[in-house]
């Protein structure tokens, strides 16, 4: 790895982040060397070897293959993907386990570490196993999955209406692990058709639920026809009225995956709030800036708002609606 020193004796941001996201991830052990390019010395080593390589921009990477070509990588990300990711499974589908099964594996890991279902899951399903990934909790599989070294899938709703923080936040995670996120975007039409008749705050009016399919729910469905399982951070108590009969893994009766039944799993199911953040605290994840702001579960902008003390953390969903409909249909079709 050549990392560029500046001319105030520190390390380049861009190369901390670097190093940061492949500790991160337990692959900073894969580097053999690491090679600094001096800004105020042209003939210091990492300088010598960016000329030699045509390369003006740090970090970068020299992978030497075992025909004794070099490979260089000017981008962290696509270093990790090419050159250190576990071998990614075959991304053919195994027999889906049955209902019986699934309901087996829930019950043996029901009190178990979170860390253990999302492990379960991958060498089961490999990256034919997506998180579903867009808040707090959500991070917390990212990184449980990240420290397995097995391959796994993130995807993402882009309703289009996220608060912008949340878009920054997005990228953050993207970078920190070196992962690849699929956005999965609402159909154009489906959403112009809505704003047309409707406005662009219809939900206030008529409720969330038609904005909500269009924006959340018809596109997690398209997008979990690629996978055999998908991961959400669902936990029991963000919603006593409408989450409290969640296993940590279940045949999901919703959507349909790539070879017709689907796995679910929603390893956080038993842990609180509280725990959550412990984990977040102590390993370093990143976390949206909103919540320093008092949101505490956070959705599309205009639908999400701060909580007050006391509150449910879920108050700020769709305040204005009834507690027992404010879900947006993700998990219950
Ligand atoms: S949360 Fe609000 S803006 Fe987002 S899809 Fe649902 S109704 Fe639409």
């Amino acid at each position: 790895m050549v990392k560029k020193r500046l001319a105030n004796g520190e390390p380049c941001a861009k190369c901390l982040q670097a190093e940061q996201m492949l500790k991160t991830r337990g692959l900073w052990d894969r580097i053999d060397d690491v090679v600094w390019a001096d800004e105020l010395d042209p003939n210091s080593d990492g300088m010598l070897l960016g000329k030699k390589h045509g390369v003006d921009v740090a970090p970068f990477f020299i992978v030497e293959g075992d025909d004794g070509e070099e490979r260089i990588y000017e981008s962290s990300l696509k270093f990790v993907k090419k050159e250190l990711a576990a071998p990614v499974s075959p991304s053919t589908s195994k027999e889906a386990p049955s209902t019986e099964d699934l309901a087996a594996v829930a019950e043996h890991f029901a009190e178990r570490d979170p860390a253990e279902i999302v492990r379960w899951g991958l060498e089961r399903y490999g990256d034919l196993c997506t998180i579903a990934f867009s808040g707090a909790e959500d991070v917390v599989l990212v990184d449980m999955a990240s420290k397995t070294g097995l391959p796994f899938s993130v995807l993402s709703l882009d309703t289009g209406r996220l608060h912008p923080k949340t878009y920054r936040f997005l990228e953050k995670v993207r970078k920190h692990y070196g992962i690849e996120i699929e956005f999965v975007y609402p159909q154009a039409q489906l959403v112009q058709d809505l704003v047309r008749k409707k406005g662009l705050y219809s939900f206030y009016e008529d409720g969330h639920t038609e904005c909500c399919s269009i924006r959340k729910v018809e596109p997690l469905r398209r997008a979990l026809q690629q996978y055999d399982a998908w991961m959400t951070g669902q936990r029991h108590d963000q919603s006593p009225a409408t989450r409290s009969d969640l296993v940590v893994v279940e045949k999901d009766d919703t959507h349909e995956g790539k070879s017709g039944a689907l796995s679910k799993l929603n390893p956080l199911a038993f842990w609180s709030s509280d725990q959550v953040w412990q984990y977040i605290r102590e390993n370093d994840v990143p976390f949206n800036d909103l919540h320093e702001r008092g949101y505490k579960s956070i959705g599309c902008e205009p639908c999400t708002r701060a909580t007050l003390p006391g509150e449910h953390e879920r108050a700020g969903r769709w305040w204005w609606e009834e507690a027992t409909k404010r879900e947006c249909g993700l998990h219950t079709g």
